[in-house]
């Protein structure tokens, strides 16, 4: 009863005990935690004292009625922590339903709040959530040619100011004129009033001419070299087989500052494919860094904590790019349940300790690691083969992923270093000047696959909810 009421029962015999948040109907909730017969034949038997009511009335702790409404109680009070501690309470023991489900909303709540205090501190404006990033660019980048150029070449160039653009065409983009060609076909296939810029490379064989790969770089035409080891990945049939034979290319390129980018495979077929870029460490990049001192290399796609690892021990002429399915898929994704030929791509996804690794890299602001795609149009028809092609098309949805995923980890202060700064860092150009602005809401919708003229090709599909969208 309440404190007025109490306060009419004067008499000597009157003992006041007190029951705090117990309600109005105590005899009921007295009956529900089975204290309020033992509590009556103490009082008969003249033996009620404050230690035998204090020890009975404990009781409540074990009381789920009578938790239930304290958690409520406390929960309109928004005592959050609180209500946390009386639901860890209650289900501690074993099942408890109501108590499971409010500690799930619960922790959802207060997450959510965590992310409200970033999102603040990252331009959230009123319960809009949006981030306004540099425009990024892709340091790692498949157009491939003709029709299948006009065709994907709007996805990047809609959020991407610039781009690696990879020189593995059939044939391969091996001299000045070659990547001189290339360029101006990536050019003419873009939309109408695109400002995008392809930076273009140029693929390293056992032939390369070291005058016209520094020529092409005193042009401003090329901005790297790619080096395939042999039969690495799609169309490397004409990459390094004897390193030997590279080294005066190598050394030219360390005097011009031009950056070397590495598919990092070795591709000996003793060498378990999980293995390869670890042993590609050791037996090739390490030896190519000591005997070629002051080149820049770009470790492209790397896939292991090896990798990771490798590229935090090195200096700052050495870069490492991440692509945005490596941050999301283990090899688990391609392999447990039925293959799945969508998630398959060289260098192939590793253990799930390895996607931790390169989302610590990704996160993590470090200079040497930024974002190269390393998107790679396929047709279904090429993908779902007895032997199908290797790569991820991923051009379209990168930076809804990548928020998805920085904002996972708390790092959505360190989106627009890993997109759109580390890059023209290490590559010595200046970062975009203009911007894009990412907002969070419903969940977004990508086409599963995008029509060609040589047939469709499927989105990558990163298995959660996408809650960010490109303005
Ligand atoms: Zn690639």
């Amino acid at each position: 009863m309440d404190a007025a009421h109490a306060a009419m029962f004067t008499r000597s015999n009157v003992k006041k005990l007190r029951m705090p948040n117990i309600g109005s109907a105590l005899q009921f909730e007295m009956m529900k935690m089975e204290i309020l017969k033992p509590l009556l034949i103490a009082a008969s038997d003249d033996n009620l004292t404050n230690l035998r009511f204090a020890k009975l009335f404990r009781t409540r702790r074990g009381n789920r009625r009578y938790l239930r409404d304290l958690m409520q109680k406390v929960d309109a009070q928004e005592r959050n922590h609180l209500t946390q501690a009386i639901c860890n309470h209650v289900i501690a023991p074993g099942r408890a339903p109501p108590f499971e489900r409010k500690l799930k909303a619960l922790d959802a709540k207060l997450t959510a709040e965590d992310w409200l205090r970033t999102a603040l501190r990252a331009n959230a404006i009123g319960m809009k959530l949006k981030i306004t990033l540099r425009r990024p660019d892709d340091w790692h980048l498949h157009l491939r040619d003709g029709n299948m150029l006009r065709a994907i070449l709007p996805y990047t160039s809609k959020h991407f100011a610039r781009a690696i653009i990879m020189p593995n065409l059939v044939p391969p983009v091996v001299t000045s004129a070659d990547a001189a060609g290339y360029r101006d076909r990536i050019l003419g296939a873009l939309p109408d009033g695109s400002k995008f810029e392809p930076l273009m490379t140029l693929y390293l064989t056992e032939q390369t001419d070291p005058d016209d790969v520094a020529a092409a770089h005193a042009s401003g035409l090329i901005k790297a070299v790619k080096l395939y080891p042999s039969g690495a990945t799609t169309n490397s049939a004409s990459g390094v087989s004897h390193f030997d034979s590279v080294r005066p290319t190598l050394e030219r390129m360390a005097e011009i500052g031009l950056p070397l980018c590495v598919h990092g495979e070795v591709t000996d077929s003793d060498i378990d494919i999980f293995d390869r870029e670890a042993v590609f460490i050791d037996r090739v990049l390490d030896p190519i860094r000591r005997t070629t001192p002051g080149l820049r290399v770009v470790m492209e796609h790397i896939t292991t904590s090896n990798a990771v690892d490798y590229a935090r021990s090195q200096d700052e002429t050495l870069g490492a790019t991440i692509t945005t399915h490596h941050l999301v898929i283990n090899r688990n994704h391609i392999l447990a349940g039925g293959i799945k030929p969508h998630y398959y791509c060289l260098p192939v996804a590793k253990r799930e300790e390895h996607r931790l690794a390169l989302r610590d890299a990704a996160t993590s602001g470090e200079a040497r690691f930024f974002l190269g795609t390393d998107s790679a149009p396929h047709t279904d028809a090429n993908k779902l083969l007895p032997c199908g092609c290797a790569g991820c098309f991923t051009a379209l949805n990168t930076m809804s992923i990548l928020a998805q995923a920085f904002e996972e980890d708390g790092a959505l202060d360190k989106l627009e270093r890993f997109t759109s700064l580390n890059g023209p860092a290490f590559y010595d150009l200046p970062a975009n000047e203009d911007t894009i602005t990412l907002t969070k809401g419903d969940p977004v919708t990508y086409p599963s696959h995008v029509e060609t003229p040589d047939g469709p090709v499927t989105v990558f599909d990163p298995g959660f909810d996408l809650n960010w969208r490109v303005e």
